[in-house]
């Protein structure tokens, strides 16, 4: 396993991360044993970076990761967020963020969060988050309670104009924009996070299961055609007894500046899969191909949260 620096904030973090939505049941029943034998599995194997959240499973995911690191809590990144807690409700206000990472800390049985992170900043009024969230995650960082803050969401450039308001942030990270379908966070936020040395979280690099075999969760918000051509892109791969997941983890894990890859698991066979990919070669050829299929959609972007923050051009969920 190789390791990568969080930006300045002292963390290293393994160059594959743990994403343990999942956990909560967000892409269908998970099986809790297999779960905490799927999290067992990937510290052994040199996994240090774990991602949680209150909104995943409302609860649930950060309650089985907790079981899951009891006794391993100390060889792990644990990272959580603040501000969302169902798909409608969202608080980012002082209080609620400071009320929330006690929770956590019940819920994950621990006395520590090394990365706090305010979760979807697009559904929140952005002053707010600058003005109020963010100086509250500061001050938990400065009295040692977390090691690192940073924001998440889906729009770039909003995630980008929150980092250039409050620069005492750590990290940003960003889902479902850099992989086969997506590669729109290199052209917004890694050239940021370079000058700045920031930390860069690269999230869902399988879209949210669209790029797999198994294809896109109901709940899936990329427009159809997108859905459509992933599905395409599948079956593009099983024809030649290749596996799509597997060519995205490895065009994922070859970005040169993220910090780490962070894809959701919850059995060992997948995070072996996912280990697989750090030693295979690239499949050079089928790699093209898949690209070649893949452009007309390309870089198609989808909205999320209030309407003034999302990007040029994103369409409604699922349209
Ligand atoms: P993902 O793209 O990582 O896909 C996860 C899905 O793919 C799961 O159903 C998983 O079981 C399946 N999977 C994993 N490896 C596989 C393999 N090798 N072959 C086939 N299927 C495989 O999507 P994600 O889980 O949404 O994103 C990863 C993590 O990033 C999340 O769990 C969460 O921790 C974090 N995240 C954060 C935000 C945010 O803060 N706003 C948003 C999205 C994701």
């Amino acid at each position: 396993m190789q390791y990568r620096s969080l930006g300045k904030s002292g963390l290293e973090l393994s160059i594959i991360g743990f994403g343990a939505s999942p956990l909560g049941n967000e892409f269908g029943e998970a099986d809790e044993k297999e779960s905490v034998r799927a999290v067992h599995y990937a510290i052994e194997q040199g996994i240090s970076y774990f991602d949680t959240a209150p909104y995943y499973g409302r609860g649930l995911s950060e309650e089985r990761l907790g079981k899951a690191l009891k006794g391993f809590r100390d060889k792990v990144i644990l990272a959580t967020k603040v501000g969302r807690y169902d798909k409608n409700t969202f608080d980012f206000s002082a209080p609620r963020v400071r009320q929330s990472l006690e929770e956590s800390l019940r819920r994950l049985e621990t006395d520590r969060i090394d990365l706090l992170q305010v979760h979807d900043i697009e559904f929140g009024d952005r002053e707010q988050i600058v003005s109020e969230t963010l100086p509250a995650l500061l001050e938990l960082k400065t009295s040692g309670q977390v090691r690192a803050i940073s924001i998440t969401g889906y729009p770039l450039h909003h995630l980008k104009t929150v980092a250039e308001a409050f620069p005492e942030i750590d990290a940003i990270l960003s889902y479902c924009h850099y992989n086969l379908l997506d590669t729109a966070m290199d052209d917004v936020l890694t050239p940021y996070a370079q000058e700045k040395a920031l930390g860069l979280i690269n999230a869902s690099p399988l879209h949210m299961r669209a790029l797999t075999q198994q294809g896109a969760p109901d709940w899936h918000p990329a427009p159809k055609k997108v859905i459509q051509k992933a599905r395409e892109a599948a079956a593009l791969c099983q024809a030649q007894g290749a596996d799509l997941a597997r060519l995205v983890m490895q065009f994922a894990l070859q970005h040169p500046y993220v910090s780490s890859t962070l894809v959701g698991m919850n059995t060992v066979e997948q995070v072996k899969q996912n280990l697989a990919t750090l030693e295979d070669a690239t499949h050079q050829e089928l790699l093209k191909e898949v690209k070649t299929l893949l452009a007309p959609v390309h870089n198609s972007h989808w909205t999320e949260g209030r309407p003034e923050y999302n990007d040029p051009g994103a369409v409604p969920k699922g349209s």
